[in-house]
């Protein structure tokens, strides 16, 4: 399964909700890029400045440690990849790769906010969280890049029927109990 959501849209909070109902592994680009940062390892070196502008990592850096974390022993009965995709390169490599494994997805969620209240979440979690692309300016410009690069990638899942959009507003509850009845329904 696929996670989707523009930038404060949930998709942290409510991937592991769905991953634990499945029993399958979260799997987060956008943690593991964190994490190597934290560390400052080669490639969170390299990418450190990037993030912090809010601008995507390369799409070969990115498919690479995918499908390195894919590989792994946990991902062989399923996997939630939460904020893979996020380009059409991206979601062309996933086909493969998934396809040659004679694997495929079963949903794609899409978490769906509107824009004003993103805004104000991550705001919010800018004082709360203190995460270094959470600032007015990134955010800005993070949300450009999602409508550009990102957004219509949902229009491709959509055409393969692989499409379930939830409704992101209300409380971390209520969202959670939404996602895993349109899950369960789209899967039944
Ligand atoms: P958010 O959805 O709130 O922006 P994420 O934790 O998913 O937060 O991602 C944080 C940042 O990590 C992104 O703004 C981007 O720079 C980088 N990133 C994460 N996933 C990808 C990806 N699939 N391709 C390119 N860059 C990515």
């Amino acid at each position: 399964m696929l996670i989707m959501g523009a930038p404060g849209a949930g998709k942290g909070t409510q991937s592991t909700a769905l991953a634990e109902a499945y029993s399958v592994p979260a799997i987060s680009t956008g943690d593991i890029f964190r994490a190597n940062i934290r560390n400052a390892t080669e490639l969170g070196v390299k990418i450190k400045a990037l993030i912090e502008a809010g601008e995507y990592v390369s799409d070969d850096v990115t498919e690479a440690i995918v499908a390195d974390r894919l590989a792994e022993e946990d991902c062989s009965s399923g996997f939630l990849l939460d904020g893979f995709p996020r380009t059409m390169h991206q979601v062309h490599f996933l086909d493969r790769h998934l396809s040659r494994q004679r694997r495929g997805l079963n949903a794609v969620v899409s978490l769906v906010v509107e824009p004003d209240e993103l805004v104000a979440r991550l705001l919010d979690r800018a004082q709360k969280e203190g995460r270094t692309d959470d600032n007015e300016d990134t955010i800005r410009r993070r949300m450009e890049v999602y409508a550009g690069q990102t957004a219509p990638l949902l229009f491709h899942y959509e055409r393969q029927g692989l499409l379930v959009e939830v409704e992101g507003t209300g409380t971390v509850e209520e969202v959670r109990q939404r996602m895993l009845e349109a899950v369960a329904a789209h899967k039944a």
